[in-house]
């Protein structure tokens, strides 16, 4: 599956959360037209090896925020190029208050394969308080609508809002789970130059987590998305170039999945170490075991921890992280 992303920033955004600035986070200002968005499809298609399944992603807004007349002219433009098998399906980023049955009415005559919607969270005060234009009750009736028109969907989650607490972000992880999505996305809250949240940093009324506390929070959501089967197609905020500079502070990296996952993996060998008292790594799986720049052997050797590379059966990584899970889960109240 190869995704070309379309921003359309603030695009059917009737408010703006506090800690959003698509403009700064994409770079782009207007919406790009069919001959832009065409262009944008030849060249990403050029780059790609493989173009087997290629959909078309409309980012940065709230796609089914549109009137309905905007959301054809995207819809319209996709079906073209769609038709002349330059994509094989489109998806979008939407807010929960923005599905209905009219709209998916008009979805359904697209072939709209993935809808991503931004939940944030399942904590009423969190969502309030990042102005978030929807409740709890809108995340489950559009979960419900897009269910029974048998249409993928994704949740974007974000950990560290203001007035959320990690038992909170580990409660919405829970809720999420539940409701059986087909992948997640988990972005912790960074602070944006231009967003309402910068205010509050600037203030003092907001104080982001540091890199090390996001990951050591993340790691165990990761696992259990992963161990409950649901792909995590990204972890952290996506940033390319200049639009990197937009954050003012809070726990921006640019591997930070890959860090999150060598985290992941470093817990699994303490799994390893607990169940059979002793380390040892297959050759066959040394890349996924050094970690991202060698964090888990650096890691294992700052803790005294001995280890030995052979010839071996690889390790049954998921039952490790299935076990992980199942600790993590037995200290939820
Ligand atoms: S987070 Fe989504 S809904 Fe909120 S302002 Fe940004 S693009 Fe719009």
């Amino acid at each position: 599956m190869r995704i070309i992303p379309v921003f359309i920033p603030h695009s059917g955004c009737k408010s703006r959360c506090s800690f959003c600035n698509e403009y700064s986070a994409t770079g782009f200002s207007g919406r790009p037209d069919e001959s832009q968005i065409r262009k944008i499809v030849l060249e990403y298609r050029s780059y790609f090896k493989n173009k087997d399944h290629i959909q078309l992603g409309f980012y940065g807004g709230t796609f089914t925020g549109n009137i309905p007349s905007v959301m054809e002219e995207y819809l319209n433009i996709a079906l073209k190029l769609y038709e002349e098998n330059l994509i094989h399906g489109i998806r979008f980023s939407t807010s929960p208050d923005e599905i209905d049955g009219e709209k998916i009415k008009i979805l359904r005559r697209y072939p709209v394969e993935m809808i991503e919607l931004g939940v944030e969270s399942f904590d009423d005060e969190v969502l309030r308080k990042s102005r978030r234009p929807h409740g709890m009750e809108e995340i489950y009736e559009s979960v419900k609508l897009i269910k029974e028109n048998d249409i993928s969907f994704g949740i974007h989650l974000m950990t560290d809002l203001p007035f959320s607490s990690e038992d909170k972000d580990f409660d919405s992880v829970l809720k999420t789970v539940e409701l059986k999505p087909d992948l997640v996305r988990i972005h912790p809250t960074v602070v944006l130059r231009g967003s309402a949240l910068e205010k509050e940093y600037l203030d003092g009324e907001y104080i982001p987590k540091s890199l090390d506390e996001t990951i050591e929070q993340l790691w165990k959501i990761y696992v259990l998305f992963r161990s409950s089967g649901i792909t995590v197609s990204r972890i952290g905020i996506c940033l390319y170039g200049e639009q990197k500079k937009s954050v003012v502070a809070g726990p921006f990296h640019e591997a930070l999945g890959d860090i999150v996952k060598s985290r992941v993996y470093y817990e699994v060998l303490m799994e390893i170490l607990r169940r059979k008292g002793r380390i040892e790594i297959p050759i066959s799986q040394k890349n996924i075991f050094t970690g991202y720049k060698k964090c888990i052997l650096k890691k294992l050797n700052e803790n005294g921890i001995d280890y030995t590379l052979c010839e071996m059966e690889e390790i049954n990584i998921e039952y490790y992280i299935r076990m992980l899970s199942s600790e993590l889960l037995g200290g939820v109240k």
